[in-house]
């Protein structure tokens, strides 16, 4: 008998098996189809195992990303929009529309993904402006230019002349996340870099960071496996 737990949101299933030999807990992310498998030794407990799991969320996170097949875009399907998962429709006219529930795009099924780009580009690039000015003016900071890019290995940056440039991807994430990135950029206005002294501005200006900090290190990878 299988029996399968499930890790986090969106859920990682994980298949439990009891194995008389093992003497250690063991996972195993198969490279054919991505499925996940936990050996446990035979008489393990469930809630350490599950515990063991929930402490490589992160991990299989990790390899669950590089691993599996990127995402489409396509009519019927859905992307992250905000922090939620919103159904592509067809749509009227020329521009991609949010009615607050479906993301509507118009035009020929090929040109879907060029059509989100556009669109989530421009919809980063208005939230991350306004949340930039808006935090810059907190604490009492101009800003320069601002740029939106399709960065991997970073969600924000920031130039000593003031220039900022953050992912437009970043729209795919909840808007807190969104909001904690340009907090992060514009503290570097003051710190150029992570020290207690960077944190503790971090802190002040957005007390919760942690919180957001942790959702884009466990769930970053997600948003690049979409194909724009
Ligand atoms: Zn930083």
């Amino acid at each position: 008998m299988v029996e399968q737990i499930e890790i986090g949101d969106p859920a990682i299933a994980v298949a439990i098996k009891r194995s008389a030999r093992a003497r250690r807990y063991s996972l195993r992310i198969s490279n054919k189809d991505g499925s996940i498998s936990l050996t446990v030794p035979k008489y393990a407990v469930m809630s350490e195992a599950l515990n063991f799991a929930r402490e490589h969320e992160g991990w299989m996170r990790k390899h669950l990303a590089k691993q599996l097949k990127p995402l489409s875009l396509q009519i019927g399907g859905s992307v992250l929009f905000d922090g939620e998962y919103r159904r592509i429709e067809p749509g009227t006219g020329r521009i991609v529309r949010f009615d607050g529930e479906v993301l509507q795009v118009p035009g020929s099924a090929e040109m879907v993904p060029t059509k989100l780009k556009a669109y989530f580009k421009a919809m980063a690039r208005e939230r991350m402006v306004s949340a930039s000015i808006h935090y810059a003016d907190l604490l009492g900071k101009p800003i320069g230019r601002i740029t939106m890019r399709d960065t991997r290995s970073r969600w924000g940056s920031c130039t000593s002349d003031g220039n900022l440039m953050y992912s437009w991807r970043l729209i795919m994430a909840p808007k807190a996340v969104q909001a904690y990135v340009a907090a992060h950029e514009a503290c570097h206005l003051i710190e150029m870099n992570h020290s207690d002294a960077y944190w503790a501005l971090v802190a002040n200006v957005f007390p919760d960071y942690k919180t957001h900090r942790s959702w884009l290190k466990k769930n970053g990878s997600l948003l690049h496996r979409y194909m724009f």
